[in-house]
């Protein structure tokens, strides 16, 4: 037997449930991981709410882990038993042991600790593409990063800053405002009512020509008044709730706008896309360029505790649930 955390309906934390649970074989072309550590992501929140949809109940939500492969299916050759391995994507993550498709398993390289890289895979993979593919920062770009004290955002201001970008965060305390800036943010705003003036201002008018917006349905409308013409708005989270129904003439009447909602899995779903991100990824982190920030740890069967801080906002940088 194995033990996992999982859920029998959609609600709040009280149905993340710490339960007995048979212990998986793995099947052709895949791999049983035994975690040590497990991603916390505002991602399970929505699985766990319903705002994502599960396949069914009882679900072992969570996309995130790192861990030593444990045994093997038949026609798996890309990982050996006693690997150590990290992946993001594939539900099933809340629990000590899981079974997974094999090609969606990165090698951890030696430098880099399991708990650091359960951490990384999922925010560090995230801020990758966002960075490099849904808009390709260059030196010199003035950029807005919301949530940019969270796990996603400390990445998107370490990363962009190395990039030679000029950040400005979005946080709700002098607190987070402190830690962003430490991360590379070059300004931090608290709170959203009065974004666009400080971007005009910090902007000289010019405004910014990419805004990485997680918040979703409270910041959506001050985001796009922050874009200079031809600027994108890149809608990739709903922490706040899900944007309304947008009427697609707002981005004509403010300047010929492209809206992007870009999500990991798209970006990630071919192995040699997802092999060239992790490779980016861990490099940056090598180099100390991109320093994964563990700023909470729970025991896995404490996920309850775990889901109610970062919704209450109380978390910063990235949290970890251990087995
Ligand atoms: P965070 O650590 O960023 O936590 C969420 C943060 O959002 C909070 O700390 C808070 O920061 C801010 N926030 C603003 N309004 C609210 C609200 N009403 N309730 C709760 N939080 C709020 O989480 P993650 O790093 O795990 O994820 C960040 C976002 O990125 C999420 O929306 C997630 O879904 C998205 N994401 C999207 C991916 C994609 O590929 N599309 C992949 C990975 C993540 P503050 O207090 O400073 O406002």
């Amino acid at each position: 037997m194995s033990k996992a955390i999982r859920i029998h309906a959609y609600g709040g934390p009280e149905v993340l449930k710490w339960e007995d649970v048979p212990l998986p074989e793995p099947g052709p072309g895949e791999a049983l991981v035994k975690h040590t550590a497990i991603g916390l992501n505002f991602i399970d929140v929505y699985f766990r709410t319903g705002q994502y949809k599960v396949p069914g109940f009882p679900a072992v939500i969570g996309q995130e882990g790192a861990g030593v492969v444990t045994a093997l299916g038949p026609g798996v050759e890309s990982v050996a038993v006693g690997d150590r391995v990290a992946y993001a994507g594939p539900l099933g993550a809340y629990a000590i042991n899981r079974v997974i498709q094999a090609d969606r398993l990165i090698k951890v390289p030696d430098t880099v600790d399991l708990t650091t890289a359960a951490c990384l895979m999922l925010q560090g993979l995230t801020a990758q593409y966002l960075l490099h593919r849904t808009f390709v920062v260059k030196p010199g770009d003035t950029i807005v990063v919301h949530a940019a004290a969270g796990g996603v955002g400390l990445l998107l201001c370490q990363w962009a800053k190395y990039l030679g970008a000029r950040v400005i965060g979005v946080v709700s305390s002098e607190a987070k405002a402190e830690l962003a800036r430490q991360n590379g943010a070059a300004h931090v705003v608290i709170g959203h009512a009065g974004l666009p003036a400080e971007v005009k201002r910090i902007t000289g008018g010019a405004m910014v020509p990419v805004v990485y917006d997680s918040v979703g349905k409270d910041t959506f409308a001050a985001s796009l008044d922050c874009l200079a013409p031809l600027g994108l708005m890149v809608s990739y989270g709903n922490s706040s709730g899900p944007v309304p129904p947008v009427d697609v003439s707002i981005l004509s009447a403010k300047g010929s706008l492209f809206l992007t909602r870009p999500t990991l899995s798209t970006h990630s779903a071919k192995r040699a896309d997802l092999e060239r991100m992790a490779a980016d990824l861990f490099e940056v982190v090598a180099a100390g360029v991109v320093k994964a920030a563990v700023h909470q740890t729970f025991a896995l069967q404490d996920a309850a505790a775990a889901h109610r801080a970062l919704e209450a906002r109380e978390t910063t940088g990235s949290t970890v649930l251990l087995p």
